[in-house]
């Protein structure tokens, strides 16, 4: 087919429930590509020589590859290709923010002059991911000859498990230590099922298992063992602990009751199910107007998954404007089709409280945008004289997480940053201790599941190399 003729086809929509439907259920939102649809959209990829759309993929997907397998319908080549590079298709497939790595640069969109023309990349990612899953024949990957080297793995998110498959491959024996009773990190814990069903993690768990990747759950290292009780047992250790730490505003009011983290509140509904109580056990609170604070992904997340636990008013409260929210514009847009209220350019003062210390208000200020600060995006000002109340059952504050504290806190020789961030070194990974290494949330602060791959990726390189180079004596 000639460029010309490929660049004719219109981009091919994914399927989505109805906002009006899916409000009331925690069902996925999009529904994905068919084959037929599938293989439509791979014929608009022009099989490009310069290949840019690889470099704008963190773990570098050899994705003419995978697109021109999925055009011929060979869709197990298509999921073949891909696995080569990224151990968790179907999850990033839904949650990578394509439209700014892969999807970015891609000549289609270039040519077409908009991004929301490019080649979907990110739809037949998941496609090739989910045919295989449906198939109910998962490949497996070659595993070398046992090494005889044992790794502990600490955390159980998609940098640890990233760093578990690739050494298991390579013929060491792996153990994740997991906190919480399922592996799979914010992926389970954090984002919701309407967004990446839990059922896709699950299997990308069991096919590690399968593999012969060990679990221990309700394991806390820096509790029950320490790092240096773990490297008497291990000849390396990856520590992926992750950013699960909340942060707070610091206003008044914010111990009231009904006041959340979005963790909590979304580990609540998504990790305890209390979408599904008193059939689960874990209750959340279920009330009409819900105030999330924040503009990310999490702040979406949050504000979504409210009216879905029943609130009749889910309202976002940002201090920019929509331009400058970090949240993907999918997830943006999904919240408004679903009926979020959006009040921007307000920032909260205080939260206000009953006397039996429940919540029934709060107490914002209108913004304006000023010049640009050290992130680049224009500084919000307070507009003195222009305070208000905004009417509100529950707050969930959504401004961001930091890496969690604990290893760090019980290892003194692991040096962090002032944000409390493990320092590595960027080659490798490795830690302030020899042989220890880390990667993902835990060093980058509140970032990306891909990015958090890849540093998964170049951990556990570095750690088979320093396992069989330097300790096979
Ligand atoms: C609500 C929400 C929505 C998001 N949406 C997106 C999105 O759409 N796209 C995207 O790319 N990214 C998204 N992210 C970010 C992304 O999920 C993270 O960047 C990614 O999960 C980081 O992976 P990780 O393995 O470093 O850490 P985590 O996923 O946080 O996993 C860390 C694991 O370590 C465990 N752990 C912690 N301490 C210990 C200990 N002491 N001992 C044993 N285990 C421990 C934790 O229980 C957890 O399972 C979102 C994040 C949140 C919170
Ligand atoms: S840049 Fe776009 S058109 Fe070119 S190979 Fe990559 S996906 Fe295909």
């Amino acid at each position: 087919m000639k460029t010309k003729e490929r660049l004719q086809i219109p981009p091919v929509g994914m399927q989505q429930q109805a906002a009006s439907e899916r409000i009331h259920n925690q069902n996925e939102v999009p529904l994905g590509f068919t084959p037929e649809e599938a293989r439509l959209e791979a014929l608009r990829c022009l099989q490009c020589k310069n290949v840019p759309c690889i470099a704008g993929c963190p773990v570098g997907i050899d994705i003419p590859s995978f697109i021109g397998f999925i055009a011929e319908g060979n869709f197990q080549g298509a999921i073949l290709k891909i696995k080569e590079k990224n151990v968790l298709p179907a999850v990033c497939g839904r949650v990578c923010p394509q439209e700014e790595q892969c999807q970015l640069p891609c000549t289609v969109g270039k040519i077409l002059k908009t991004t929301e023309k490019s080649v979907s990349i990110g739809t037949l990612e998941r496609f090739a991911a989910d045919w295989e899953r449906n198939s109910g024949s998962v490949s497996k990957p070659k595993i070398a000859s046992k090494t005889g080297k044992r790794v502990a793995i600490v955390g159980g998110g998609p940098a640890g498990l990233t760093v578990a498959g690739d050494l298991i491959k390579l013929g060491h024996e792996v153990t994740v230590f997991e906190a919480l009773h399922k592996a799979g990190g914010v992926l389970v814990y954090g984002i919701p099922e309407f967004r990446l069903p839990k059922k896709i993690v699950k299997n990308e768990v069991e096919n590690l298992q399968s593999l012969g990747v060990e679990f221990k759950y309700n394991y806390v290292i820096g509790k029950i063992e320490s790092i240096d009780e773990l490297f008497q047992e291990y000849d390396s250790i990856f520590i992926g602990t992750g950013a699960g730490l909340p942060r707070f505003m610091g206003i008044e009011g914010e111990n009231l009751l009904g006041v959340y983290s979005a963790n909590e509140y979304l580990t609540r509904a998504n990790l305890m199910r209390a979408f599904d109580f008193p059939n689960a056990d874990t209750p959340i609170l279920n009330v009409s107007r819900v105030a999330t604070i924040g503009g990310g992904n999490v702040a979406m997340d949050s504000a979504r998954t409210a009216l879905r636990l029943g609130a009749e008013h889910s309202l976002i409260i940002y201090r920019r404007s929509e331009v400058e929210m970090p949240a993907r514009n999918e997830e943006i847009e999904h919240a408004k089709d679903e009926g979020v209220e959006f009040h921007l350019l307000v920032n909260p003062i205080r939260i206000i409280g009953n006397e039996e210390g429940w919540v029934t208000g709060m107490e914002v200020i209108k913004m304006e945008l000023g010049e640009p600060d050290a992130s680049g995006r224009r500084r919000p000002v307070p507009i003195p004289g222009s305070e208000f109340i905004v009417d509100v059952d529950a707050v969930i504050v959504a401004i961001g997480n930091s890496p969690n504290p604990l290893v760090a806190k019980v290892t003194p020789e692991l040096k962090v940053n002032r944000w409390g961030g493990i320092i590595v070194d960027e080659e490798t990974g490795e830690t302030s201790i020899k042989g220890v290494y880390a990667g993902g949330d835990i060093v980058l602060g509140a970032a990306t599941v891909i990015l958090a791959m890849g540093e998964g990726r170049r951990a556990a390189k570095a750690m088979h190399e320093y396992m069989m180079n330097e300790k096979t004596d």
